[in-house]
């Protein structure tokens, strides 16, 4: 995370949507409704796009002209939400037994980047040679849990209730607030992609400014609405992963919650090469006419088999032209801090 003292103005500006082009606004249609992050009145309606998992449902993405804060609506209901995160969504049943959410090789390569993950962020939080309490929300099957504990730190990790996942060593599942977590103990908490799914991110960040140390870092992690990908691909962007992203962040919209709960953003990075180089890549075939919606990521979630055999002959030419375009597209975002995955370290404000 490269460090960065101008991130955010500290009081609302005059004009205060500078990360988002007017060409993004497909039509004039607004609604009046209270933004759920600051109560202004008054959002446009960006474009409308499909449910990831082509069921055939339409959500319309609004962005309150105030605090930037682009939310799906209509507001998924409790019914759609749980289809959406079936047990294949997560994959694996988290108890040790062979299934695995991707094949074998990407399994591999999650779990090498959970622990050069783990690495960086404890680099980057900067206290060296110390036992670390480290919380990590929305934890899944405990991948990034596990590569900081191998490094020897204590973690606690949060799942929703109901997780398939509930049970696992060091999993705790339920609302943070009724969990009696220990205020003002943990030196890292991770939110890694997960802010975007929740309901209620205002509560969670206000619930995370208790939990943390005073030395505290916050590493937040969700794909960038500011992105170059974000803007160039619209209703087809891999990362918009509807109806399950109740949210969609940019840097000043995620800072805008941040300095709510009196933290504040001390780095930024908008780099991850297998969040951005994936993004584009199937962001890409997404725009082909002929293709299902996310074809290519529903085959690898399935796993070997003969169909992904067969379907690859197709995919390794295509994937092959479109990789150059990756390559330029991941120089480019880097060099102009536009990258599809938004991270920050948040720290709690001087007064
Ligand atoms: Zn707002």
């Amino acid at each position: 995370l490269s460090t960065t003292s101008t991130i955010l103005p500290q009081e609302k500006s005059e004009n205060p949507l500078p990360a988002i082009s007017p060409s993004l606004l497909s039509d004039s249609t607004s609604i009046h409704n209270p933004c759920y992050m600051c109560g202004s009145t008054g959002q446009d309606r960006l474009f409308d796009a499909d449910d990831f998992d082509g069921k055939g449902d339409c959500y319309s993405l609004y962005q309150c002209r105030q605090c930037g804060l682009v939310k799906t609506l209509p507001e998924p209901s409790p019914e759609a939400l749980m289809e959406a995160y079936s047990q294949s969504y997560y994959g694996g049943g988290g108890n040790g037994g062979g299934e695995t959410k991707f094949v074998t090789l990407i399994e591999r390569w999650t779990r090498y980047s959970a622990r050069k993950r783990a690495v960086a962020l404890i680099k980057s939080h900067g206290v060296a040679g110390k036992k670390l309490r480290v919380l990590d929300i929305g934890c899944g099957r405990g991948v990034l849990l596990n590569a900081f504990e191998a490094l020897g730190h204590d973690v606690v990790g949060v799942e929703r209730k109901g997780s398939p996942f509930e049970g696992l060593p060091n999993i705790q599942c339920g609302d943070l607030a009724d969990l009696n977590l220990e205020s003002t103990s943990f030196d890292i908490v991770v939110l890694w992609h997960v802010l975007e799914h929740v309901s209620n991110p205002k509560i969670v960040i206000n619930e995370v400014a208790k939990l943390i140390s005073r030395t505290g870092s916050l590493f937040i992690s969700v794909p960038n609405f500011g992105s170059r990908q974000a803007k160039v691909f619209k209703a087809a962007w891999f990362h918009l992963d509807l109806p399950r992203h109740l949210f969609h962040f940019t840097e000043f919209s995620l800072g805008n919650l941040l300095t709510a709960s009196g933290l504040s953003i001390a780095a930024k990075n908008t780099f991850s090469l297998d969040q951005n180089a994936y993004g584009f890549l199937q962001s890409t075939l997404n725009m082909l006419p002929g293709l299902k919606n996310n074809h290519l990521y529903e085959l690898l979630k399935g796993g070997l088999s003969i169909r992904l055999a067969l379907w690859m002959l197709c995919y390794i030419p295509l994937v092959s032209i479109v990789s150059f375009g990756v390559i330029i597209e991941l120089l480019v975002s880097q060099i102009q801090h536009c990258g599809a995955s938004l991270t920050v370290k948040a720290v709690i404000k001087d007064d």
